[in-house]
């Protein structure tokens, strides 16, 4: 029989109910334990409706009088059963677990927990192009990989968002959308977002305000050219922002950014030109390191199995999943995500999240005017970034060098 360890928070896994029903209790029936003790279960949820996974933990926590806590386990998800992973009638106990609420929530839209958004970066050979220049054409191999991008995984992902009805957003540079129409107006004739990403994927903070205002004005004319529309939004080529970046996609009419890294929450970025929506993200959704192995592009990361790639970027919607009122943003790249394993695993995560019952799938487009019309009507507080965080040289002349 399991056993049950007095804790303050228990996470009971496994792959048959049927051991949760014959687990004992009775170290939680000691007087006033109930007030002090949570209950939570994992009990493979994709093949659970909602309401399904409610009514049983709600039998099985009856000797409690708090309501039990439902609890996932990151990336033990899809097909696979979770007997393969946790021995039936095997308890992780977790010490020192809390209840952690973010600082500033977003009311979702139908009560979601997360906001979800898989963004795609179809880079395609721009990045053989702005690493190599014109020895790019001699580097046939990478460029092959980086046009597998626009030329099977388009396709395929668009398949799926049809399957599931997402309506998702895709960052392009401008060079990619005239050398890949085709890809572009698969995109576009779906219905999804077209956000900006550099001309050839060049690093803004390499450039001078100049260039970088040229090349933005440049790019938005073909962007709005290939889609018939202005982008709104803005995703920095390698996240690599300038201090100048908020403020020229201020001036330039764009609604948001999502290049930071600094919140779980939307926040605004107040610059000299007006105000700008972060949607901020994290390498640990983004699928460049757990996966990206390009000697010509200079990074040489082991790939890992699609499902230890997936235990990172679950870790994160699950995370969410208990702290409700944040955005998870997958950062990825059609020629990367967009292998055959790679988005198999992908479709049984969407499927999962659906499943869940607590997401709502919707563009970083949406998600902004969402954002925008909850702090408008009073009903949200956002943070407010002023920018630029610092000016000038901050280091002391004897410290010059002592990194
Ligand atoms: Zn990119």
């Amino acid at each position: 029989m399991l056993k049950v360890p007095r804790k303050s928070l228990i996470l009971l896994v496994s792959s048959e109910l049927a051991c949760l029903e014959n687990a004992d209790f009775s170290a939680y029936r000691a007087p006033g334990l109930a007030e002090t003790a949570s209950l939570a279960f994992e009990i493979m949820p994709w093949r659970w409706k909602a309401k399904e996974f409610d009514n049983a933990a709600n039998e099985l926590a009856s000797p409690f009088k708090s309501p039990p806590e439902l609890v996932s386990l990151p990336g033990r998800t899809g097909v696979l059963d979770l007997a393969g992973y946790y021995p039936s009638g095997n308890a992780t106990v977790i010490e020192g677990a809390t209840h952690m609420k973010l600082q500033r929530p977003v009311s979702w839209p139908n009560g979601a927990k997360v906001a979800c958004a898989i963004s795609l970066d179809m880079d395609a050979d721009s990045l053989v192009h702005i690493h190599h220049g014109d020895r790019a054409g001699d580097k046939l191999s990478a460029m092959s990989m980086l046009r597998y991008g626009p030329q099977v995984a388009i396709p395929r992902i668009l398949e799926t968002y049809r399957k599931f009805g997402l309506k998702q957003s895709f960052f392009i540079p401008a060079w990619c959308m005239e050398n890949h129409a085709a890809a572009v107006d698969a995109i576009v004739r779906d219905g999804h977002e077209v956000g900006y990403h550099g001309y050839i994927h060049e690093a803004p903070n390499s450039l001078s305000p100049q260039q970088e205002m040229d090349w933005m004005c440049k790019s938005i004319e073909i962007i709005e050219r290939h889609t018939g529309k202005r982008p709104r939004g803005n995703r920095s080529p390698l996240y690599h922002m300038s201090a100048k970046t908020p403020e020229l996609l201020a001036e330039l009419g764009f609604l948001y950014d999502s290049s930071l890294m600094g919140d779980d929450v939307p926040y605004y970025l107040d610059t000299p030109s007006g105000r700008l929506l972060e949607l901020p993200v994290s390498w640990a959704t983004d699928d460049w390191p757990p996966y990206v192995h390009a000697p010509d592009l200079g990074y040489m990361f082991p790939p890992k199995p699609p499902d230890a790639a997936m235990d990172i970027f679950l870790a994160e919607f699950e995370a969410l999943r208990q702290s409700p009122g944040g955005v998870w943003i997958g950062v990825w790249h059609p020629f990367v995500s967009g292998r055959l394993s790679r988005w198999q695993r992908v479709e049984r995560m969407i499927e999962f999240m659906l499943n869940t019952g607590d997401v709502w799938f919707a563009s970083l487009e949406e998600i902004t005017s969402h954002v925008n019309e909850e702090t408008t009507s009073g009903r949200y507080r956002p943070r407010v970034d002023p920018l630029p965080y610092t000016t000038g040289n901050q280091i002391p002349e004897e410290l010059v060098g002592k990194a």
